[in-house]
């Protein structure tokens, strides 16, 4: 079943009805030639997905009316709340990889920071917006990962000390025998997880993290590139 994208002022919950409009509409009646009687699946992006019938689909004006058949509340969402805390990426593909893969993955938040050896300090927002939205379509969740404006390492990790977040950043020299595991970890914390740019966080900001509370932790004995260590750390932190 297909997944696809309502605006919250085209759901009608008293008529059980809504309407898939403009891009929405024109790629499921176009490409997917999706028609009368079909199902389909929409989120209004911010925890809610409905499941749907088509009731009728206008190639003229390109809107699909929908029936309501059954309201999904946080549909396809991991129960625990994650941040992840990026070191600012240099290269853009990597970055939009690191977006897709993250909402396929379910992160919760994003928070892109600059850090002593990030090469890179600035994203174009439109674009990300963009890539979040697909993915969101394609893995089929009820909710789009918040994309924070870049902010300094420093602030970032405040900001996650004063949302109560447990705080787990990812060093390549930590003491193997912290290695990030799930057995560690409760269904309803909240996590932030940081992981350094391509040059790794400085041993100044691995002492500042970890006197503010951080726990220091490992992915194992290789060196993963930074959005492989992002994806590695999400798919153990994620609780389906
Ligand atoms: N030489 C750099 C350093 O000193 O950390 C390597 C940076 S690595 C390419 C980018 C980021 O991925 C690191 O800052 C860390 O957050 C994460 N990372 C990569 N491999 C890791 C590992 N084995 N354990 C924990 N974190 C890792």
């Amino acid at each position: 079943m297909e997944c696809f994208i309502v605006e919250k002022d085209n759901i009608d919950l008293e008529k059980h009805e809504l309407v898939l409009a403009g891009d929405e509409a024109h790629h499921a009646i176009r490409p997917l030639r999706i028609k009368t009687g079909d199902p389909l699946l929409a989120t209004d992006l911010s925890g809610v997905c409905y499941q749907c019938r088509v009731e009728r689909a206008d190639p003229g004006t390109l809107t699909l009316i929908c029936s309501i058949k059954e309201i999904l509340p946080n549909f396809g969402e991991s129960k625990r709340n994650i941040l992840l805390i990026q070191g600012m990426i240099a290269q853009p593909s990597r970055w939009e990889f690191l977006l897709e893969k993250g909402t396929e993955l379910g992160v919760t938040s994003i928070q892109p920071v600059t850090t002593e050896r990030t090469e890179r300090e600035s994203f174009n927002r439109e674009r990300s917006e963009r890539i979040l939205r697909a993915s969101v379509k394609q893995t089929k969740r009820a909710r789009i990962p918040e994309l924070r404006e870049l902010s300094s390492f420093g602030m970032a990790l405040s900001d996650a000390i004063k949302d109560g977040r447990r705080i787990l950043l990812l060093h390549e020299a930590a003491d193997k025998s912290s290695t990030l595991s799930r057995s560690t970890l409760t269904t309803d914390e909240a996590i932030a997880v940081a992981i350094g740019p391509e040059g790794g966080f400085s041993d100044s900001e691995v002492e500042m993290a970890s006197k503010s509370g951080a726990e220091i932790v490992s992915l194992g004995p290789r060196r993963l590139r930074a959005e492989t260590a992002a994806i590695a750390a999400l798919a153990i932190l994620i609780d389906q």
